[in-house]
């Protein structure tokens, strides 16, 4: 079965450098027939003009087009036109809809509506928004995706609102940060874990349990509100967001089966690669590198050990962090890959509604067209049905010819 893959072009000056038909010819030539856009950005600047009028309700003001820029937007514009004059589906991914701050802050409820409202008005061809996330953070060392927030004046109000006792959340998720630094020794011998052993974690601790569903009701009204939005303007135009792996997506305040009942499809991120922004390898070195830094005398095999029971992931072979340096074993997409693709199709059954989006970094080592190979048999292996590939403007000619044989195999 042949995959149908959509392309991210997320630097959208490629339609300058290279004109709209030139990029439509070379995925047509591969058998991709929709693309994904985004950043809406030139540089730094908005890629789009605000209809000042359309943010009455709001504090944030939207970022005005550089009149220099004027003939750059009139040239995506076409562009876009262009693609839906050829049938191609167009979806937007990033269109600066997001204002600072924490999720749970009203104003991010209105600014992102208003934005989604305002973009369709430059380019009223577009089939649908994928959200990128949003996601709560998932990590334990101290960086971008902290699992240990949000405490602010936002997230408090509306927990109250939600019948929720903040302080005993708080004091919830500071006594898990706390038990992660103090993981003492386990009897030797391999213990198996399953969910039954997670009921028993969060019968222990409701508090905990109440951290996570607030977490994840905080992440359904946001996504419901660019959903409803994005409704209200055109039935038809889908919605979508973008979790983590199924094995970290509780962390992130994802619930695929109650997001299936808000957005049209759900689109995981199938990244795997070593450090940098969030490869699950990186994501695995990070925790057993702060579980071995919060409990001396652990080792690298230990936390590793640990890592693993948390969250069903394993590297196959990696028996300390340097390990993960290496390119993926074909153990790997055999068994933890397809495992993770599985529990997607567990969560969400119908596969039309999953469209993961798969690269090869982001930042980091990045992976090669072997491992790239691998990983869209595995994703076939899997049952899956489509992917969105990040991005256009990275593949090499080797990643194009492994694309193009799975395309039309
Ligand atoms: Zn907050």
């Amino acid at each position: 079965m042949a995959l149908d893959i959509w392309m991210f072009i997320g630097l959208i000056d490629a339609f300058e450098e290279e004109g709209a038909d030139h990029i439509l010819d070379r995925l047509e030539g591969v058998g991709i027939d929709t693309i994904v856009l985004g950043d809406l950005r030139f540089g730094s600047s908005p890629a789009y003009p605000p209809t000042p009028e359309l943010y009455s309700g709001c504090e944030t003001r939207p970022p005005e087009l550089a009149p220099g820029d004027v003939p750059r937007f009139e040239t995506l514009q076409r562009a876009v036109e262009r693609a839906k004059d050829r049938n191609f589906g167009v979806y937007l991914h990033d269109w600066l809809q997001s204002a600072p701050g924490c999720i749970n802050d009203p104003e991010k409820l209105r600014y992102g509506p208003a934005r989604t409202r305002d973009v369709v008005r430059s380019f009223p061809g577009v089939d649908g928004f994928i959200l990128d996330g949003p996601e709560w953070g998932y990590e334990i060392a101290p960086n971008r995706s902290n699992l240990f927030r949000c405490d602010c004046d936002c997230c408090r109000t509306r927990a109250a609102e939600w019948g929720y006792d903040f302080d005993v959340l708080w004091q919830a998720q500071a006594g898990l940060k706390d038990s992660l630094g103090n993981l003492g020794s386990l009897p030797p011998g391999r213990r198996e874990r399953g969910l039954i052993d997670g009921l028993d974690a969060l019968i222990s601790n409701p508090g905990l349990f109440d951290w996570f569903r607030f977490k994840t009701d905080s992440i359904e009204n946001y996504v419901g509100a660019f959903a409803d939005t994005a409704r209200s303007l055109e039935p038809a135009r889908k919605v979508a967001c973008g979790p983590r792996l199924p094995a970290f997506a509780p962390l992130t305040g994802y619930n695929f089966g109650r997001l299936a009942e808000i957005v049209d499809f759900q689109c995981p991120k199938l990244y795997f690669w070593q450090h940098g922004i969030d490869g699950l390898k990186g994501t695995v070195y990070r925790w057993a590198e702060t579980l071995c830094a919060w409990n001396p005398g652990l080792t690298e095999p230990e936390a590793l050990d640990r890592v693993r029971e948390l969250f069903a992931l394993w590297v196959p072979g990696a028996g300390c962090l340097a390990d993960l340096d290496a390119p993926l074993p074909p153990e790997f997409f055999e068994q933890v890959a397809l495992s993770e693709i599985n529990k997607m199709r567990e969560r969400l059954g119908d596969v039309s509604r999953i469209r993961p989006w798969m690269g090869l970094h982001h930042g980091g080592v990045r992976m090669d067209s072997g491992e790239l190979e691998h990983l869209l048999q595995t994703v076939e292996q899997g049952g899956l049905t489509t992917l969105i590939y990040w991005h256009y403007s990275d593949m090499t000619e080797s990643d194009w010819r492994v694309v193009q044989e799975l395309v039309r195999s």
